[in-house]
């Protein structure tokens, strides 16, 4: 029975950069097994060989005891004849095709954390301590597999003691490829604007800290890029930040030396604490405690803080001598993507700050901090960076009918949306997603968005034959593609969102989506955006969208949410009978007047079904918000209206035609929050009947798809009361209810929804 066999296994998923190999190694170690372990471009490959009962728990062990931030997506096993090894060995990397995950950024793990806080450790106050577990992966690859000479730590020649860590199987950096220390390691710099030296290592983080504790803003360089810090609690500061940044009200996220810190200012709730604390580290929106000594500018009538913990060693130092939290914002200039050069850097930042924590270890590509909250009892991704990315989705063989001919034709590129860009590929049937690159307006950004191609390219050796683009013909990202010379197809913004989450999810169709976000370039030339669009194996229908409006001037009305309300209303009645709302009285006599004649002659209008910009017309009709200093801002604050107040109450909405598409009759619902408005009822309630009535929306049209499977996509299912509250009513109705899970709702899934449709009508 215990005869000696051979197994040949070959695992693909997140198995480099993680400590895998060095895992299997001390395995195989204590089973008595002998064999050898090999890197290459599509994973890992073991040969193992021993007795079949240690086998067997090899192969229970390898799934039960994986390092934490690893991931097993395939498993293939082969049973052999033995070879006869007689040790067990970490190969050199084979270099052949490249299909495999790049391993994604981690926090620092907490053992390397008690390293760096012991003074006998030899990394005692290092602030690039990592480990096989855990440091800088994917910022600092430049090519696969990932091994030290295919990263920008190639640099660094491992010194002797470092050299031996390496090859002891007994220490957690055996076979570690970003392995370095303070000897032979990259090394601390603190630079003035104009480029001079101020301090080294030790003595550059002194004096950080002390600077930090006088109220400096600091531009540090931290994992993805540079970042902006500064003392939360110091309002002079905070507000030079502000103005620095062109932001004046949109919140900032703020880092804390400890769960127990973050507990001073904000409830954690069991899930909220896993996120803070895992791998990823990411931004976590928490509930701000009512009594909080914050203030407000740091996330003006906000009453959730996006907070996280310190990801890197240097912001563990810093955090651990700060009895305050920190600002924590991206290094750029606003909209452009964040700086990951020195040089860069002081030319951008020098007029925010004469201070710059600097480090010699070369950043390959910029990634952001990610930024997730709880929605349903799960995480929800708003901004998919550090930590997550890049993401790997495989499609399932059976689900999609033309799969097997796409895979022979096509390896396809996916460019993405324009706002909140991402880019995806599809090599054979794996996905690969990219970080948060931005919104595309810029040169800068369009300049990081074709870097990101270039280097999804070179590290999977990937060579597009067909690209995906939106539908929008003025998107840079769809000249971009139409430039190419490559087989283009166009596909439309709001069924893309769909796909992503009929993915994401799993699902095959039919599936009905409920698509709704700010603006999307519809089939009809009009701006979509409040759609309902039923997906069946190779074609998509929209079966109702909300009645179009009229936005006076066009794209400026994105910003000034006072014309969406102007353009509900038009539909309504006369502004006369409404000049007691108070955001008609923002407007001078001219203006609205001029206003009027866009509607009435149409001039320079546009017309939309947009939800978002019906969350912008309502929250300017109850006055608590006027302009969206950033995107989504109405929407955020109706949300927030809601918080702490219960009603059943719903307005009253219409659904016209019998043919499809139906419409969704809206203007009921603002006669109504009109009323409600006059007779004073607090804008708390109108919030959440108008929500409310969303969710009606939704199960009404939902009951008259007959499809079962409902998936809520869109940048507006962002906002937790909604989301909620259409699963629920969903539910009740005896409907599936989906939202997004490894990719965000908003336009950042865009990308994998687009390679979807080529995967699903590719003939
Ligand atoms: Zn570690
Ligand atoms: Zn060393
Ligand atoms: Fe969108």
């Amino acid at each position: 029975m215990n005869q000696i066999k051979r197994l040949n296994i070959i695992i693909k998923g997140i198995v480099q950069g993680v400590g895998f190999r060095p895992f299997v190694y001390k395995l195989s170690a204590n089973l008595n097994l002998k064999g050898i372990i090999i890197n290459s471009g599509s994973g890992i490959i073991i040969e193992v060989e021993g007795s079949q009962y240690n086998l067997q728990s090899f192969l229970s062990k390898l799934h039960d005891e994986k390092p934490i931030t690893s991931k097993i997506d395939i498993i293939k096993i082969i049973t052999l004849k033995p070879f006869g090894y007689l040790t067990f060995d970490i190969n050199n990397s084979i270099h052949d095709q490249k299909n495999v995950t790049v391993p994604p950024d981690i926090a620092t793990c907490q053992d390397c954390l008690e390293e760096i806080s012991d003074p006998n450790n030899r990394r005692y106050l290092y602030p690039f301590t990592n480990c096989t577990n855990c440091g800088s992966r994917y910022s600092i690859i430049r090519g696969l597999p990932y091994d030290r000479s295919q990263t920008s730590i190639n640099e660094f020649t491992m010194c002797k003691f470092c050299q031996k860590e390496y090859e002891n199987s007994l220490s957690k950096r055996f076979h570690s490829q970003v392995n370095f220390c303070p000897l032979c390691g990259p090394k601390l710099k603190l630079l003035n604007n104009k480029s001079e030296a101020l301090s080294y290592s030790l003595e550059a983080l002194k004096q950080c800290i002390n600077e930090l504790k006088n109220g400096k803003i600091i531009a540090i360089k931290g994992l993805g890029g540079f970042q902006l810090i500064v003392n939360a609690r110091n309002i002079s500061s905070v507000n030079k930040l502000r103005e620095h940044k062109n932001r004046p009200e949109k919140p900032f996220a703020l880092m804390y030396s400890s769960l127990r810190a973050i507990r001073t200012d904000c409830q954690i709730s069991l899930l909220e604490k896993k996120l803070l604390t895992s791998p990823q580290a990411p931004i976590v929106l928490l509930k701000r405690k009512n009594n909080n000594i914050l203030n407000c500018n740091i996330a003006p009538e906000n009453p959730y803080l996006g907070v996280m913990l310190p990801s890197t060693s240097l912001h563990y130092l810093l955090l651990k001598e700060l009895n305050f939290p920190l600002i924590v914002t991206s290094g750029n200039i606003s909209g452009e993507p964040i700086c990951i050069d020195e040089k860069e850097a002081i030319e951008y930042l020098g007029s925010i700050t004469n201070l710059f924590l600097v480090h010699d270890l070369p950043i390959v590509r910029p990634i952001d901090d990610s930024v997730v909250r709880v929605i349903q009892g799960r995480k929800l991704l708003i901004r998919c960076a550090r930590g997550y990315t890049p993401i790997s989705l495989m499609i399932n063989k059976q689900s999609y009918p033309n799969y097997k001919k796409l895979i022979k034709t096509s390896n396809v590129l996916a460019v993405g949306s324009h706002a909140k860009n991402t880019v995806a590929i599809l090599k054979n049937n794996q996905i690969f997603i990219s970080q948060y690159i931005g919104d595309l307006s810029t040169e800068k950004t369009f300049e990081a968005f074709k870097h990101t191609i270039n280097s999804l390219k070179t590290l999977y050796e990937f060579k597009p034959q067909t690209i995906v683009c939106d539908k929008h013909p003025d998107y840079i990202s769809s000249h971009f593609a139409k430039a190419q010379k490559l087989p283009l197809t166009k596909v439309q913004h709001h069924y893309a969102h769909v796909l992503s989450c009929m993915l994401d999810n799993k699902l095959k169709p039919p599936v009905l989506g409920i698509t709704w976000d700010g603006t999307g370039y519809g089939d009809d030339g009009t701006i979509w955006g409040g759609e309902f669009i039923l997906v069946l194996s190779n074609y998509y229908r929209r079966i109702a969208h909300f009645h179009p409006f009229k936005l006076p001037g066009g794209d400026k009305a994105m910003k000034d949410t006072r014309r969406s309300a102007l353009g509900l209303l038009y539909e309504v009645s006369n502004f006369e009978d409404n000049l007691e709302l108070s955001f008609l009285r923002e407007f001078s006599k001219q203006e609205l007047s001029l206003l009027k004649q866009m509607l009435s002659l149409d001039i320079n209008t546009s017309s939309t079904t947009s939800v978002g910009r019906l969350f912008d017309g309502v929250a300017a009709i109850l006055g608590i918000c006027y302009e969206n200093t950033f995107e989504g801002q109405s929407g955020m604050l109706l949300e927030y209206a809601t918080i702490n107040y219960k009603t059943e109450d719903s307005y009253t909405y219409v659904i016209t035609g019998t043919k499809y598409p139906q419409i969704i009759d809206w203007k009921s619902i603002i006669q109504e929050i009109v009323q409600d408005v006059f007779s004073k009822v607090s804008y708390r309630k109108i919030s959440a009947k108008f929500h409310n009535t969303l969710a009606e929306i939704i199960v009404d049209i939902a009951k008259r798809s007959q499809v079962k499977n409902i998936l809520l996509t869109g940048g507006c299912f962002q906002n937790k009361y909604l989301t909620e509250r259409a699963i629920a009513r969903l539910e009740q109705e005896h409907l599936v209810p989906f939202f997004h899970q490894h990719v965000p709702p908003n336009d950042g899934g865009i990308a994998l929804g687009q390679i979807m449709a080529e995967v699903m009508h590719k003939q």
